[in-house]
């Protein structure tokens, strides 16, 4: 590997709050360390045009706690082409960039892995996204975050559930994890939580309904991850109301509030921890890896391993969650 004089950092894929705070720690360990930083705008596409901004110290002042992401975000779609990958490479060279610390989801990194192993560039990853489902970590950023927003609305879905005695269908995102969906669904005390990793049978919804709910309550929540196989919030009311016309059900599809808004300080400190372990990473030599937080300690995957494993929801939490819903 040549000495890293000059590291570039971008975001890429789906925005997720905690990316700011990860480019902040990124550019100022990097300052520290006595790399020069710049960044690329909107993902992939701002290697390939140039459109690369120098980042002080300064640059990243007043950010840490908002989300999205200062850089901007993109679906890249040349850099799924070797041509793509080819222009990014002549121009970072024309750049004098010598490195890449890349923040996004397992889409990003495996665009990074053919590149890292095309033109021999550096690379390390961080990982943002709200969905939680990247292997090599126990948190992304932006989950925790996520999380909490859909907390806030579910507890105010449920003083009106509460009020009118009706019950709440609330859809989450995850893609096809349901993350976001378990820890919400034990964090409000939802009645019930649907997520893709075990598989949902209405005749078995319905008779929980019957048995366990219905005869003991007069409200309830319902949580559907998106990728739940029940077909998602809308299908799941309308099983209700063929059979229980006599409930009265809303659904709630909370939808792109839970990507945005202010970092917990959870995520937070992971972006800092991690963006701070992005550079000394690079320092070290190390390059083709995605770094995360297992067991409170930064751990490196490789982009291979985290591609293709995948994160696992604890499924006992559902068990849990079913006991303490009676
Ligand atoms: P999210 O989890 O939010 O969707 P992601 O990183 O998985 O984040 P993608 O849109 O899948 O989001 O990927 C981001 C970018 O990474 C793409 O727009 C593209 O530029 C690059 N990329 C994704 N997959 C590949 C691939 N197979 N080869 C090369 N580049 C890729």
């Amino acid at each position: 590997m040549n000495e890293i004089k000059k590291i570039a950092v971008l975001t890429s894929g789906g925005d997720s709050p905690g990316m700011n705070a990860a480019v902040r720690a990124v550019v100022r360990t990097g300052i520290y360390e006595g790399y020069e930083m710049v960044g690329s705008l909107r993902g992939y596409h701002g290697l390939i045009s140039g459109d690369v901004v120098p980042l002080h110290s300064r640059s990243v002042s007043n950010i840490i706690q908002r989300g999205g992401t200062i850089l901007k975000s993109a679906r890249c779609k040349a850099f799924y082409e070797k041509e793509g990958r080819k222009k990014a490479y002549d121009k970072m060279q024309s750049m004098g960039i010598d490195a890449l610390v890349v923040i996004g989801g397992d889409g990003t990194f495996t665009g990074a892995k053919e590149f890292g192993k095309e033109f021999g560039v550096p690379i390390v990853g961080l990982p943002g996204t709200i969905d939680n489902d990247l292997f090599g970590t126990d948190y992304t950023i932006g989950y925790d975050t996520a999380v909490n927003t859909v907390m806030e609305a579910v507890d105010k879905l449920r003083d009106t559930a509460y009020s009118h005695d009706r019950l709440f269908i609330i859809e989450v995102m995850g893609r096809d994890a349901g993350f976001i969906a378990l820890r919400s669904g034990i964090a409000t005390g939802a009645e019930m939580i649907l997520v893709p990793e075990s598989p949902t049978y209405i005749a078995e919804l319905l008779y929980m309904l019957e048995k366990d709910w219905k005869k003991n309550k007069t409200s309830g929540i319902i949580i559907v991850a998106e990728g739940d196989d029940s077909g998602g919030a809308m299908k799941v009311e309308r099983e209700i109301n063929d059979h229980f016309p006599d409930y009265e059900t809303r659904v709630s599809i909370l939808g792109h509030i839970q990507r945005g808004g202010s970092p917990s300080a959870m995520d937070r400190v992971l972006a800092s921890r991690l963006g701070n372990a992005a550079i000394m990473t690079l320092k070290e030599g190390v390059s083709g890896v995605m770094l995360g937080l297992i067991d409170n300690k930064i751990e490196m995957t490789s982009f291979e391993k985290s591609i293709k494993h995948h994160q696992y929801i604890n499924l006992e939490l559902l068990d849990i969650a079913r006991v303490l819903a009676i």
